[in-house]
């Protein structure tokens, strides 16, 4: 297993928990290769947890599907097009409690680094910050990376900084 493919702004898919390994088949390649991603697809057909990492990384399966893995809104102006085609149809993306999007900063897409909590948030001041703007108190501390109201972190492929919404059931 040499080979895993590598994706510059989903570093760790296993551990963020969007791809599982188990040795189900691949709908798109049919093969078993021993990573199973679990997160969303969207398109015409539904496709759950049925595609290996290798046809998300070399676009077969969002071209087989017509798929697209994530949500993207409010996107910078300064973003190239194909930083988006990447994110949206190369990239695992993540599951939220509502429709999920990716973050922005530096003209490219952020790196998503998992789900986080209150606790995970206070190590981070500067994502703190960013997802205490709008919401009360209470809420913020509920914040929990299992919970019903979590916190989505983050980080800026360029200058480092972190960035991090929140959501709720
Ligand atoms: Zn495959
Ligand atoms: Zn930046």
């Amino acid at each position: 297993m040499t080979d895993v493919p590598t994706f510059r702004y989903h570093p760790d898919p296993v551990a963020t928990g969007e791809v599982i390994t188990g040795n189900a088949p691949c709908r798109c390649c049919g093969r078993q290769r021993g990573f199973i991603y679990t997160g969303p697809v969207y398109s015409a057909e539904e496709v759950v947890e049925e595609l290996c990492l290798w046809c998300i990384a070399d676009g077969s399966a969002a071209t087989l599907f017509e798929a697209e893995f994530t949500d993207v809104a409010d996107v910078p102006d300064d973003v190239p097009r194909a930083v988006l085609t990447e994110v949206l149809t190369r990239t695992p993306g993540f599951s939220g409690w509502q429709q999920e999007h990716w973050m922005f900063h530096c003209a490219d897409a952020a790196a998503y680094l998992g789900k986080v909590g209150y606790e995970e948030l206070l190590a981070i001041p500067e994502a703190l910050e960013m997802v205490q703007r709008g919401v009360s108190d209470t809420y913020l501390r509920a914040l929990s990376a299992t919970g019903e109201s979590t916190g989505y972190l983050f980080q800026c492929r360029h200058c480092g900084a972190h960035l991090a919404y929140c959501d709720h059931v």
